[in-house]
């Protein structure tokens, strides 16, 4: 393509991973001229893969349920937690919000690919191979160059832009969003394994995560897949990993050695990809829109890994970013800070107050405690199930004051 040649689009997406893909079909659902430029060629690596059934719903908005229940996923219906040899789990089928209780672990590479695959179906067009590198912001709308395979630009002109780059984070370096997240510095190692794990007390359909008996910052998920393989990655502060010697596989199999029961578990493990690290990727934004654009997923803030919340935020946020270009192309008036980040950042919010719980070891007391009630444990169930927008349930509407209640009475 010349330099010259320009598009004329009106909403353009960058990325198609789930949050782009998501947004894309809904956009094109509604009738809307909707174009996604993407990067990289799929299927391709994406870490992030232990569902919540609350998006489940979000899939079913978009037409897409049916990709995940053929693919013959691994079926996950809760979250298992391990700690000094104490065992606790969380079934999402019993829970406090209504709502799907069941979802799926799965690989994302082919996840993503059949998520972008199903959209393009539905009649969206995805440009792989294709980097926007430069934006423009005019009064009504944006110039958008892309780079394509054989590095020619292009020019797209738009009325508005979905950020869902994911970690490439777009518009947040372009227009200078960027803020520091307010969580310290993590990183992840982690590969994939030809798991072998015979023992049937060991409940596939589960995420387990395991914490390090040493230091309870420390934990490990170990995420079942269907092909008898299973993610494994363990998190801490960069100096934790600096402080064993060797490289990432040798840190992994270390950290792993250090935890008894998942030694146990994968004794007769074996990876079969090579060992992945990757850090920093708390961020944040000053803000998730503009005039002409709006953050989704990723783009916009990224908390922790810890409940798996990733894909859950990147389409709800998705879901709410195209009902509101749907409810504009319909000429009404929108507001995307009442009506885009306020309800958005609940749920963030809420995932927040666990996550920081979490790791000042609140959650974990709340956890392990032996004698929780059916109801309470319901609660924080549906919160780890991905129902973190519910206000219903006294864990989203006043998270912080109940979790450090919740927190001393399970202490005592
Ligand atoms: C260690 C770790 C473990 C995690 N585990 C989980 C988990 O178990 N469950 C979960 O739900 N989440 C998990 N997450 C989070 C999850 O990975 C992300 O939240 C999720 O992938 C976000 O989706 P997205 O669509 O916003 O972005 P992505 O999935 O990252 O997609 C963004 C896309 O944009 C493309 N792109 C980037 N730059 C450009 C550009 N310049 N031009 C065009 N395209 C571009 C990329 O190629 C990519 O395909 C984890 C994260 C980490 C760090």
């Amino acid at each position: 393509m010349s330099k010259v040649e320009q598009k004329l689009i009106d909403i353009l997406i960058i990325g198609a991973g789930p949050a782009g893909a998501l947004a894309a079909s809904l956009l094109n659902k509604a009738g809307i001229d909707v174009l996604v430029v993407e990067k990289q060629t799929f299927p391709r690596f994406s870490i992030g893969e232990s569902l919540l059934p609350q998006l489940m719903v979000f899939l079913e908005e978009a037409g897409m349920t049916e990709i995940i229940e053929e693919a013959n996923y691994q079926l996950k219906n809760g979250a298992a937690f391990r700690k000094k040899g104490q065992y606790s789990e969380f079934n999402f089928e019993q829970k406090f919000s209504a709502g799907p209780g069941t979802t799926f672990q799965v690989k994302r590479a082919d996840f993503d690919d059949k998520l972008a695959k199903c959209a393009m179906a539905q009649g969206v067009n995805i440009y792989f191979n294709h980097e926007v590198n430069k934006i423009e912001e005019l009064e009504d709308g944006c110039i958008v160059d892309v780079m394509d395979e054989n590095n020619e630009h292009y020019q797209v002109a738009c009325n508005f832009i979905l950020d869902a780059s994911g970690f490439g984070r777009v518009l947040p370096r372009l227009l200078d969003l960027e803020l520091p997240s307010t969580f310290p510095m993590r990183q992840s190692i982690f590969c994939h394994l030809k798991d072998n794990i015979g023992t049937s007390s060991f409940d596939r359909n589960k995420i387990l995560i395991s914490v390090n008996p040493f230091n309870k910052e420390v934990w490990y998920w170990l995420i079942p897949f269907s092909d008898g393989t299973s993610s494994i990655g363990v998190v801490a502060k960069p100096e934790y990993f600096d402080n064993i010697a060797g490289d990432a596989k040798t840190k992994l199999l270390t950290c792993i050695e250090q935890e008894p029961g998942l030694k146990e578990l994968l004794a007769n493990a074996k990876p079969i990809n090579e060992v992945q690290e990757i850090s920093g990727y708390s961020s944040n934004v000053k803000t998730l829109f503009g005039k002409n654009f709006a953050l989704l997923g990723n783009a916009g803030e990224f908390l922790d890994p810890v409940f798996s919340s990733g894909v859950t935020i990147a389409f709800k946020s998705a879901s709410l970013a195209a009902a509101l270009l749907i409810k504009r192309n319909s000429g009404e008036g929108v507001c995307w800070e009442t009506e885009y980040s306020v309800p958005l950042m609940k749920g963030v919010d809420t995932f927040r107050h666990f996550v920081e719980a979490w790791y000042d070891g609140r959650l974990q007391d709340i956890i392990f405690y032996e004698n929780s009630t059916k109801d309470i444990k319901e609660m924080i169930s549906s919160i780890l199930a991905g129902y973190a927008w519910d206000e219903e349930n006294p864990y989203v509407s006043k998270a912080k004051r109940r979790l450090n209640i919740l927190a001393k009475i399970c202490k005592a």
